[in-house]
């Protein structure tokens, strides 16, 4: 360790340590009046918001609820799970978010695993958590979410139901200073193989991580996002990776919010309109569905910027989005990272350049964002060349990356290995400083000895206009070691077969954006993409569905 200068502070100086009260104190001091909006059913100011943050806080306390226990939430986006992002930690719980999208033995693993001792429950989620009820060994006590307060549910050991306890408490609580190191937020991993595993973000992390985000979404010019006079509605669940953490900037910019509980297409389009919606985020998939739902057509969402992250954004979806007057970024990140990565920068270089340049760079995975530092590194640890070309896995360094998974000294080792944290992701990162994610390792087509990128053929495929939606996989071939396989929607009215893919793929052949083994020789038409818990491509579930058909040989497969 070098010997710097460290001056040990003045006996009673305050540090001010980085703590989430902090972010909840300067909305409020910004805008008190703005308004924190659920659905078409509730809106109250930051003032409001405020005291409900200090109400829930004492109805915690007078629960019993201790700093250092586990309190975990299942609801769906909503202005309860705002005020649970801020009151658990600020006085000193973890707040744990459970993906309610798990399978209930997935929910009752993750539960017993962080070691929940309070539980948040929508009465929505009653009958999934009854089901588990037995089987939890940690919680003593649970609380009902409700938007009918006449609703009772005969949860074990219920404190009450949310509003009620909220009115009937004190709006003023002293929020302690405490260490700036203490876990904040723990949640699950929706890895599709073994068991989900935890991460978890102190304080300090989540407030490093907050103003970062702030000041890239507010401060670049060329992808100006979010600034105080914007409304915000997120479209990504608040389970996962606290929403992103912009309900944390947003908050501390005091900038309206509106939160549309359960993802209904309609309602989410309803909003848009009423709450006159300008920034929000989602994954690819949530943003098809919006655009492809009855009551959004016709409508021209002039002035709705969204990040898209979490998956890749292809370039169809990304015209399809500006055709209706969206734009669109991409950003990057993941469970382990909290999440912000990277967004995109368009500097003034490529600012110069054509718009078609711009929109390659747009949809890429973007510049990483201040205090991010970011490698390729080889499979025995070497670091690689940042020169556009050079594949290698995506390893991290940032104040806000989890520093290990809860309880899994093995898997936290491997994680870190050689001191960085390891994305399992494929990258290139190139001279404008811009990371490509060519595909998740796992993913990565072998074939005839080339590694092709299963995000790259869906990104050309996707460019044909019978194409709704594409998944690529790579499936065994005894002579190839493994082909790709095509699995496609396609729009109303239109038809599509292996034949024509191979059409529309061959000029990119002979462009040498791809080479012959990449054209599918086999493909499957079906309804519908299998997706994950959180709306991505699930595709460990399409191969094994494509296996299935293989061997029964169906009807929805077209060959060569
Ligand atoms: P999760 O931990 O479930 O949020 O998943 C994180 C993973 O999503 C990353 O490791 C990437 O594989 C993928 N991902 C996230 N953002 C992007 C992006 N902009 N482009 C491509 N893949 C992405």
């Amino acid at each position: 360790m070098l010997q710097t200068r460290v001056i040990p502070p003045t006996e009673n100086a305050n540090q001010a340590p980085l703590l989430i009260k902090r972010l909840l104190l300067s909305g409020s001091r910004y805008e008190k009046t703005r308004e924190i909006v659920y659905r078409d059913q509730l809106r109250f100011s930051y003032a409001t918001f405020n005291e409900r943050v200090a109400r829930l806080a004492n109805v915690l306390t007078a629960a019993g609820v201790k700093a250092g226990d586990t309190v975990a939430v299942m609801d769906w986006d909503s202005h309860r799970y705002l005020e649970c992002m801020f009151a658990i930690p600020m006085i000193g719980a973890v707040l744990h978010t459970i993906n309610i999208r798990l399978s209930a033995d997935q929910i009752l693993y993750t539960m017993n695993h962080a070691e929940d001792k309070f539980v948040l429950v929508n009465s929505e989620f009653v009958g999934l958590y009854k089901s588990i009820e037995g089987q939890l060994t940690t919680v003593e006590k649970t609380l009902l979410l409700t938007d009918e307060a006449s609703k009772t549910a005969d949860l074990a050991n219920l404190v009450g139901e949310y509003e009620g306890l909220l009115a009937a408490a004190s709006p003023a609580y002293d929020f302690p200073d405490f260490d700036e190191n203490s876990v904040a937020t723990t949640f699950y991993t929706t890895g599709t193989t073994g068991n989900p595993k935890g991460v978890y973000f102190t304080h300090r992390q989540l407030v490093l991580h907050t103003l970062a985000e702030a000041s890239v979404l507010g401060s670049v010019d060329s992808v100006r996002l979010l600034g105080t006079n914007d409304v915000y509605m997120p479209i990504t669940p608040m389970f996962h990776v606290h929403a992103w953490g912009i309900p944390y900037v947003a908050t501390m910019l005091g900038i309206k919010q509106v939160y549309p509980g359960r993802y209904e297409p309609d309602m989410l389009v309803k909003l848009w309109q009423t709450e006159k919606v300008t920034f929000s985020h989602c994954v690819p998939t949530i943003l098809q569905m919006v655009l492809n739902c009855k009551s959004a057509q016709n409508i021209d969402f002039g002035g709705w910027k969204v990040i898209i992250g979490g998956s890749a954004l292809n370039r169809a979806l990304y015209e399809a989005a500006k055709a209706r007057g969206i734009q669109l970024t991409a950003a990057y990140g993941m469970s382990e990272t909290c999440p912000l990565i990277s967004c995109a920068h368009i500097n003034e270089e490529l600012l110069a350049g054509s718009e078609d340049e711009r929109t390659t760079y747009r949809i890429k995975a973007g510049v990483p964002v201040p205090l991010v530092e970011t490698a390729l590194m080889g499979p025995d640890g070497q670091l690689l060349p940042a020169d556009g070309e050079t594949q290698g896995e995506l390893v991290l360094r940032a104040p806000w990356l989890t520093m290990g998974y809860f309880n899994e000294p093995q898997k936290s080792a491997e994680l870190w290995e050689h001191g960085w944290l390891h994305t399992g992701d494929v990258a290139t990162l190139d001279d404008f400083g811009f990371i490509d994610i060519r595909d998740r390792i796992k993913d990565v087509i072998k074939t005839g000895g080339e590694w092709l990128s299963s995000l790259e053929l869906e990104d050309l495929i996707s460019r044909h206009p019978a194409v709704r939606e594409v998944a690529v996989v790579g499936i065994p071939d005894p002579q190839w070691g493994e082909r790709p396989f095509a699995l496609l929607v396609l729009r109303d009215g239109h038809e599509l077969d292996a034949r024509g893919l191979k059409e529309h793929l061959k000029p990119f052949v002979e462009q040498g954006n791809i080479n012959k083994w990449a054209i599918p020789s086999q493909i499957a038409i079906v309804t519908e993409v299998p997706k994950t818990s959180v709306g991505k491509l699930d595709k460990k579930r399409i191969r094994l569905d494509i296996a299935q058909w293989q061997a029964a040989g169906s009807a929805f497969l077209s060959t060569l």
